[in-house]
């Protein structure tokens, strides 16, 4: 990684500003950090200057729901049940979670290197182990470049502590997960929308409808006869019905296609989701069985829409990337326009045919990955992860 207050990068292709619009030969110059000068043609006129006549400049995406400690131990019980593996509090997850806590920094750390090496601007981390549980991530995201969002998972199940436990949590963090919100009692719920809702820029998540069961027992219903959530994540269960009422309300859908199929063999319905108009952004989940790399959930659902649909939509697909996951907690995403900071990346080389494809945005959701980042720029930090 080098830091340089003033930088030109020359792109064959860039996505540019927040319609994502497609431009071919662009230059965009940076200093202090800021998108000064953005115009058609190359520049030399900088000391340092970054060409990729085969490459695109795309904003950074942003992975809207994980759990990044899983990090610690991938691939462990891959044959369990998803109940019996994550489900909290009894899963074996969360037994490894408490068994190597010793080692749940380091594992955090490596989680967010991997995210930024995938061309990561922002985490939505669900942290499990309340209080505890968040000192550690903010120990283990201190010098990461990736703005790391946590939402603490509560520990305490009666009112007066987990009055106490809230206090604490929303100094922290960002707002609060719910893992379920059927693990809470009518009273704990209405204890938690109303600290939450008092309190200025927080913001609550839940995993919603993930399986048949959950759907069955009206998780949906309940959470919002009590709270009125910013993002929930899966909605793998709900029907037309439901993405109405969560586009009417403003609420942000999470899907996790490839966690999904992992877990329970099933997509999100991305058919339904689409047609309805339901805000989306797009999260790996659980990093202990999914790797956390946006870029391969970016194929499913290309696939999944021309197969449910019978066309993709690429500018749905990347504005779910881009976009979707600052603006479900309230950020402005980061976009690549004059006057913003910068926070893109350029993908280029032998793996990634962007010249020669016919559709450069398919290309990019079907052919992008963390092997053709050859540039990260994040404000004056520029990372070549293969140099
Ligand atoms: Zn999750």
């Amino acid at each position: 990684m080098v830091q340089t207050l003033r930088y030109v990068i020359n792109v064959g292709y860039a996505i540019i500003g927040e319609d994502l619009r497609l431009h071919e030969d662009i230059s965009i110059e940076i200093e202090n950090g800021v998108i000064i000068d953005i115009r058609h043609g190359f520049r030399r006129d900088c000391e340092n200057v970054f060409t990729f006549p085969e490459g695109i400049a795309v904003p950074l995406l942003t992975n809207a729901h994980v759990h990044s400690a899983d990090y610690v131990l991938p691939e462990v019980g891959s044959d369990l049940y998803i109940d019996d593996l994550v489900g909290e509090p009894y899963g074996v997850k969360y037994f490894i979670l408490k068994k190597h806590h010793m080692h749940l920094q380091e594992a955090i750390k490596s989680f967010l290197k991997s995210a930024l090496l995938s061309g990561t601007y922002m985490v939505i981390d669900f942290r499990e182990g309340g209080i505890e549980g968040l000192n550690i991530a903010i120990e283990a995201c201190k010098g990461t470049l990736t703005k790391y969002v946590p939402l603490g998972m509560l520990t305490k199940r009666t009112p007066q502590e987990l009055q106490q436990e809230l206090n604490e949590i929303l100094k922290l963090a960002k707002g609060v997960a719910l893992s379920s919100p059927l693990y809470y009692n009518t009273e704990l719920l209405r204890v938690i929308a109303f600290k939450v809702m008092n309190c200025k820029g927080k913001i609550i998540s839940a995993h919603i409808s993930e399986t048949e069961e959950t759907r069955r027992e009206r998780d949906f219903e309940y959470l919002l006869n009590h709270i009125r959530p910013h993002q929930i994540v899966h909605g793998t269960y709900l029907s037309e019905t439901e993405f109405q009422l969560l586009k009417d309300l403003n609420i942000y859908l999470v899907i996790c296609p490839r966690a999904n199929l992992w877990f329970i063999g099933k997509y999100p319905p991305i058919d339904k989701i689409y047609k309805v108009g339901v805000k989306v952004a797009i999260g790996t989940d659980n990093s202990g069985w999914i790797k956390p790399s946006i870029w391969r959930d970016l194929e499913v659902i290309a696939s999944i829409m021309r197969t449910k649909l019978g066309s993709i939509d690429p500018d749905w697909i990347l504005k779910a990337a881009i976009l979707g996951g600052p603006e479900s907690i309230g950020f402005k995403p980061p976009i690549i326009n004059e006057g913003h900071k910068a926070y893109l990346m350029v993908l280029s080389g032998p793996l990634f045919p962007i010249r020669s494809a016919h559709d450069k945005k398919l290309a990019l959701i079907k052919r992008g990955g963390p092997e053709s980042i050859a540039l990260i720029a994040m404000e004056n930090n520029i990372i070549t992860p293969h140099e």
